[in-house]
């Protein structure tokens, strides 16, 4: 069964590697090409976009793909859109991989918005310590709060172009303890916190420091995911996966 996994997160990388021992599947992941030095699993695998719903249901039906994972980040909403649609002008099934949003509990003082613009102007008026864990794409809305001073974290650097004027950036790739986020948000005296809502473990550690330090946290939210199959985990993909090639087999397709 041949599976094009479209990847940029850990849920991907698992399944590429579940899929990668499993000698009923040939599976190819495909990257945005947003890291410069991706973890690579030991499948086949592409960069860069296809050009559009066209591009994608192109290259869908040219290398004869039977099932489309979108193992996407929550926030890559074009990709996700792009998925369903090609998969539909396909004819063939879309499994998304989703992974739960953060919730918040007792002790946590979350400001949810609807987007980066929104963050910006969830810091107020008044000069503060920003820690922003945004990723490097969507800085430029935080360039019209320039009273506050920015520690930026990101897995690439961000554009110098698109950074506040008191932004020091961090580079530096999950998993990341709650002790160490606990002394790093201490050591820099931060004192608000902006996070997407990307859900997982590998960077939900800054949660746990900011509730117990008492900072609050601008939490955005997630766009509207448009599958009509999703699946929590990689686990889940897998065994959905396995039984589609057994049925498939069966029906001697
Ligand atoms: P997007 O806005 O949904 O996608 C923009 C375009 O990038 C897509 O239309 C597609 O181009 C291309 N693309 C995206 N994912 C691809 C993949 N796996 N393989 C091939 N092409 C792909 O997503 P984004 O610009 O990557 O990111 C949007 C949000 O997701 C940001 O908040 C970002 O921080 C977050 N995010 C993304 C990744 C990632 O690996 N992409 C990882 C972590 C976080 P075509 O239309 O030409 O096909």
């Amino acid at each position: 069964m041949k599976v094009l996994i479209l990847g940029g997160t850990t849920e991907a990388s698992a399944i590429a590697g579940f899929l990668a021992a499993d000698t009923r599947f040939e599976a190819t992941l495909s990257l945005a090409g947003r890291t410069r030095a991706p973890v690579l699993p030991a499948i086949a695998s592409r960069r860069g976009g296809f050009g559009g719903i066209e591009g994608l249901t192109a290259y869908l039906r040219d290398h004869a793909v039977d099932v489309l994972v979108d193992a996407t980040h929550p926030f890559a909403a074009q990709m996700s859109r792009h998925a369903q649609a090609a998969s539909r002008q396909a004819g063939i099934p879309c499994l998304s991989i989703l992974r739960p949003a953060w919730q918040s509990v007792p002790g946590d003082h979350w400001i949810a918005v609807p987007d980066m613009t929104a963050a910006a102007a969830a810091l107020g008026p008044e000069p503060r310590r920003v820690f922003l864990t945004v990723g490097q794409q969507e800085l430029a809305p935080f360039a019209d709060a320039p009273w506050h001073d920015y520690l930026i974290r990101s897995v690439e650097p961000p554009d110098p172009a698109c950074l506040p004027p008191q932004a020091r950036c961090i580079a530096a790739r999950g998993p990341f303890t709650e002790a160490d986020e606990t002394r790093l948000l201490a050591a820099e005296a931060i004192d608000m916190l902006v996070t997407k809502n990307s859900g997982g473990t590998a960077t939900v550690a800054k949660l746990a420091a900011a509730r117990s330090l008492g900072i609050p946290v601008v939490m955005v939210q997630r766009p509207p995911c448009p599958a009509t199959l999703s699946v929590p985990d990689a686990e889940t993909a897998l065994a959905w996966l396995q039984h589609q090639h057994f049925t498939t087999a069966e029906r001697g397709v």
